[in-house]
């Protein structure tokens, strides 16, 4: 699968698994030469993406568009340039606003790793930050350079009020990461509601 085709798979799943509805969210994918990026357009949804390239722009770290590309990138790019420019090996990353993560974090506590399944594969709990913006902003980045310096194989963090931000050494890994995520966080909420009710 070439980057395009990785890209267009992610954006699907994401949006038949109820990770992402309309046209919010955003994810990319490091380009073959490692210093661009492909990106969503701004105003997409996941859903109408293809391999082709529809729904993609390449851009540089900074979001400036590359010559001879046209379209406006997702308002989120500096989220994206930053997560490449914090790790070589991250290749991919996937940024949704999926109901039962945001959810939990209101709660503003890392998501536990609630299941066996998030043990084997996360190996930490998911920490949760409070960005008072609809768009990670500049001022933001080192509260994430933080975050990653402490773990620098952190898969993924999740926004208060707003969502997952997914990480990978590609694109589709990214977004496994983010379907386990809102899993996770579903059962976390259930449990937490069973406990309240004294089912257990
Ligand atoms: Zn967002």
């Amino acid at each position: 699968m070439n980057e395009l085709e990785k890209l267009a798979t992610a954006a699907h799943r994401a949006y038949t698994r109820g990770l992402q509805t309309g046209n919010g969210g955003n994810l990319s994918s490091r380009s073959a030469s490692g210093k661009t990026m492909l990106v969503k357009s701004s105003g997409g949804s996941f859903i109408d993406c293809d391999s082709a390239g529809n729904g993609f722009i390449e851009t540089d770290f900074d979001g400036n568009v590359l010559p001879g590309a046209s379209g406006k990138p997702t308002r989120e790019v500096f989220l994206h340039g930053l997560m490449y420019q914090l790790s070589d090996s991250i290749g991919g990353v996937v940024h949704t606003h999926s109901p039962n993560a945001i959810a939990w974090a209101f709660s503003k506590k890392p998501l536990p790793q609630t299941t066996l399944h998030m043990q084997l594969k996360m190996g930490c709990d998911i920490p949760v930050l409070d960005i008072p913006s609809a768009t990670v902003r500049p001022e933001d980045a080192d509260q994430i350079r933080t975050l990653f310096k402490a773990n620098p194989k952190l898969p993924a963090f999740i926004l208060v009020g707003h969502g997952i931000v997914a990480v990978g050494k590609d694109v589709l890994e990214a977004e496994h990461t983010a379907e386990l995520i809102e899993e996770t966080a579903q059962i976390t909420l259930m449990k937490a509601i069973c406990e309240k009710l004294g089912v257990y």
